[in-house]
């Protein structure tokens, strides 16, 4: 028996990732993944098609979400791990965040008019299908125009921060993403904490607040953390007594740096989310 292999946090094309939920089942399997959450960004679409994936390949599927939100007017992401995909507050916030990115979508669109590069909601809304509209569907259809060459320089150049196509987006707040999570059954998760660049004393005071509102989880293993990253974030976790996730965050194949399941080990001296994962 091999040890198991977990892979909490990863993107189906339902949000900004490029492979369907079965796809991604696959090639987490190829990869020798034991359990899989597929986490899009403020959907649950792909759930269904990858439990049915998951249980074709054996693999221990756990329903998941990433959701975007708001607190002290700066964005964060939120995992909700293990949720029921059917819970009607949970699908009523994400009602609420397809609304705001469609609305989003239409104000990057225009921006990008602006800069005279017209068609863009028309693509973009093509290309998420009826899955959720998210900033690198725009920065694929820049690279197709021959705007840019790479996904980076997309957002260095009209999507991130400060560049003329931004927009800073009204996303839900941080208590209402975390009463969804929990009214779901769910676990809250705080993804990628280290890509927020908080200081120590803020990240102390998010933690806080976090953990006030019932949030149980911080991601301490992703693809790109380095070690000092790892140790800082094991520091929070044990501090605030928080259960450790790992997930690669992976989108697409085209990335070479991040493949699903390739994630350091849980260290041992935190406690794993799975012990959570009872039902
Ligand atoms: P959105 O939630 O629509 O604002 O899109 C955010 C997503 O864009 C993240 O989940 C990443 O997948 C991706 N992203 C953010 N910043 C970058 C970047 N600098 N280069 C490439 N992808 C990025
Ligand atoms: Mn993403
Ligand atoms: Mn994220
Ligand atoms: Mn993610």
């Amino acid at each position: 028996m091999t040890d198991p292999k977990y892979d909490l946090h990863c993107h189906s094309n339902y949000s900004d990732g490029s492979l369907s939920p079965t796809e991604l089942v696959l090639r987490a399997k190829e990869q020798g993944v034991s359990t899989l959450a597929l986490t899009d960004h403020d959907t649950v679409q792909g759930l269904f098609e990858a439990q049915q994936a998951a249980e074709q390949q054996a693999i221990n599927f756990i329903p998941g979400i990433e959701l975007s939100c708001l607190w002290n007017k700066k964005t964060f992401h939120v995992l909700g791990l293990n949720i029921d995909a059917n819970n009607a507050e949970l699908l009523a916030g994400t009602d609420q965040l397809q609304i705001i990115r469609l609305e989003r979508a239409k104000k990057i669109a225009t921006k990008l008019e602006k800069n005279k590069i017209p068609g863009a909601f028309e693509a973009v809304q093509n290309a998420a299908g009826a899955g959720m509209i998210t900033r690198p569907h725009f920065a694929n259809f820049l690279i197709n125009q021959g705007h840019v060459s790479t996904m980076q320089s997309a957002f260095d150049h009209y999507l991130g921060q400060g560049k003329p196509a931004f927009v800073n987006t009204q996303w839900v707040e941080l208590e209402d993403a975390v009463h969804w999570i929990k009214a779901a059954g769910g676990i809250a998760v705080l993804a990628h904490p280290m890509r927020y660049k908080l200081t120590a004393s803020w990240m102390r005071r998010f933690l806080t607040a976090f953990k006030e509102l019932g949030g149980l989880g911080i991601e301490v293993i992703t693809a790109r953390s380095n070690p000092d990253e790892i140790r800082r974030t094991i520091h929070f976790a044990r501090q605030f007594e928080l259960f450790g996730s790992i997930g690669s965050d992976f989108h697409s194949p085209k990335n070479q740096w991040v493949e699903l399941g390739r994630l350091a080990p849980m260290p041992t001296n935190i406690r794993p989310v799975w012990e959570l994962f009872t039902n």
